[in-house]
């Protein structure tokens, strides 16, 4: 299929702003998910009668532990108690969203029997109440995985109908993110394309539904199939691979910027609309709102940052000894951009303004190879490093691995 290098990746940026901003959503709105009560057996409390009711809750932006207390009808001297146990009592002073937090509550003493907290998805930090004090244990439970697949044919939107066939978003915005080079999700997808996803399942006993992660995915359109597969490789790097050993990602970004419009090309002459003379333009510039976040487009080092006469702002990456990217008109830099500091791709470096000589708002943008002016839109930037020669050997094994699955957990479904 048509892999060629495509220009207009900032078409994709609103797709996953939604994603993202459905995830948080979904998350932000619950607090208390599930609650039971219960009477329990002694060895919690001599009192045999002691009610006994359970918490599982799920922690947003702004929670603390008095606030989940009053809740659940605590006082908040086991606050204090809870919290002044040392580096355990300062992991409770730190809730951070989207972790879980389990209570036991002795209704008729208003005591918190227990209390367990997800340090990650795999550990679990206990505070039980023995006699008069807090006990602590830190427990590991090793998550349970099994590979699923599930395919999906395009009708409406990607989103729309992955949902609709059962698969979560998360999944889908893996599947944008490794094909984001290659596909242009807004422009490219036509009903009738297909996805088929091979992807792991992660279950935590007792906890449930974890995680979703993305181990290989065929696209099928018109043209074809590409197929791409997620390799760990002897480095303890992964990352998505095509068939022959290609690297599915690039070093580049093809856009630092959401931009309206492209108010000049990149030229060899072209009249300066203040200056009036004829001479090169040796970028693009990328019309975008005053104050728009400019990002490196690739992975590199901060060599200028200052004022550079007619370009106002600007700062000067270089991405190894071959690529540099330059970026001009800036109304200021970000925080932590000072030359020598090292930037990885996608990190704010500025912001969009109007300094030097412009006649508005917008981004001048430089690509160099060799420090030689390119066009940084058509510029053909290589695929980030195929595999060694000598991962080759239990890469291709992985693929036989994967059709086995995929064709076994197909075969199954088809006699159901
Ligand atoms: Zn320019």
């Amino acid at each position: 299929m048509d892999t060629k290098v495509k220009n207009h990746s900032h078409a994709l940026l609103p797709l996953v702003v939604i994603l993202f901003s459905i995830i948080t959503l979904t998350v932000s709105l619950f607090l208390i998910v599930d609650s039971q009560s219960g009477i329990l057996d002694d060895s919690l409390d001599d009192d045999d009668t002691a009610r006994v009711e359970f918490y599982n809750i799920s922690i947003k932006a702004g929670d603390n532990l008095t606030k989940i207390f009053k809740a659940v009808g605590l006082e908040e001297k086991d606050v204090f108690l809870l919290q002044e146990l040392g580096k355990d009592g300062r992991a409770l002073q730190n809730l951070k969203p989207m972790q879980g937090i389990s209570i036991s509550v002795d209704t008729e003493a208003k005591k918190c029997l227990n209390l367990s907290l997800w340090l990650s998805n795999e550990k679990k930090l206990e505070f039980i109440w023995k006699d008069d004090h807090y006990e602590t244990v830190v427990t590991k439970q090793p998550l349970k995985t099994s590979l699923n697949y599930a395919s999906v044919k395009v009708k409406n939107s990607l989103l729309e109908d992955a949902i609709t066939s059962g698969i979560s978003k998360n999944l889908v915005y893996q599947v944008t993110e490794a094909l984001g080079w290659e596909i242009d999700f807004i422009k490219d997808l036509r009903a009738g394309d297909e996805f088929e996803l091979l992807f792991k399942q992660s279950y935590l006993p007792g906890k449930g539904f974890v995680n979703d992660e993305l181990e290989e995915l065929l696209y099928t359109n018109k043209k074809g199939t590409l197929k791409a597969t997620k390799f760990e490789n002897s480095m303890g790097l992964s990352a998505f691979y095509l068939p022959d050993g290609q690297r599915l990602s690039r070093d580049f970004l093809s856009s630092p910027l959401k931009y309206n419009r492209i108010s000049s090309p990149y030229s060899i002459s072209r009249k300066h609309p203040l200056l009036g003379i004829t001479r090169p333009h040796h970028g693009v510039d990328l019309t975008a709102k005053y104050g728009s976040p400019i990002w490196s487009t690739g992975q590199g080092r901060v060599v200028f940052v200052g004022t550079k006469s007619g370009y106002g702002k600007t700062v000067v990456i270089q991405h190894n000894y071959k690529y540099k990217t330059i970026y001009a008109h800036m109304s200021r830099f970000a925080k932590d951009i000072h030359k020598g500091s090292k930037v990885k791709q996608g990190q704010v470096i500025g912001y969009v303004g109007t300094t030097g000589i412009t006649t508005g708002p917008h981004l001048h943008y430089e690509f160099r190879i060799n420090n030689k002016p390119v066009n940084p839109m058509t510029v053909k930037i290589p695929r980030s490093p195929s595999l060694a020669k000598k991962e080759i050997p239990s890469f291709e094994s992985l693929l036989e691995k994967n059709e086995g699955i995929r064709i076994q957990i197909k075969h199954a479904r088809e006699e159901d």
